[in-house]
């Protein structure tokens, strides 16, 4: 089960303005800024504004507009990276099996690199 938002995590702080992050990009739907420990060359982390825990809360809960709006800005994001030519990989996690430790829902979008097999 979707355990209910903390809003005391880093990246509601992050949201807020309390902590410093390397914005690339922001609309009134979406955050995007660079993963703090960077996992391929480019690694940046989109997360919707809106207070939702994981993809599963997102996806349930979110009105229209705010899915529509945050999938188009991880679109964006990845687009104004220069890396459709290359390519890239998107991933989510989700809960406890998934490995997330931000309780913020945030989609990675790794380049850069060739980036191998999907992980097990
Ligand atoms: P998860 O495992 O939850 O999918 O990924 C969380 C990601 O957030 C990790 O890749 C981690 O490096 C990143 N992260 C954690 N704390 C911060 C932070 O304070 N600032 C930034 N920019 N990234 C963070």
């Amino acid at each position: 089960p979707t355990l209910p938002y903390d809003d005391t995590n880093i990246f509601a702080r992050i949201l807020r303005g309390e902590i410093p992050c390397g914005k690339v990009y922001e609309d009134d739907h979406a955050l995007a800024f660079h993963d703090i420990n960077p996992q391929a060359p480019s690694h940046i982390l989109v997360i919707p504004k809106g207070a939702y825990v994981s993809w599963d809360d997102f996806s349930a809960r979110a009105a229209d507009a705010e899915i529509a709006g945050f999938v188009r800005a991880v679109g964006h994001v990845a687009r104004a990276a220069g890396h459709v030519e290359s390519g890239y990989r998107l991933l989510a996690n989700i809960g406890q099996d998934g490995h997330q430790e931000v309780p913020h829902l945030h989609v990675h979008i790794f380049a850069g690199r060739p980036l191998g097999p999907m992980l097990a």
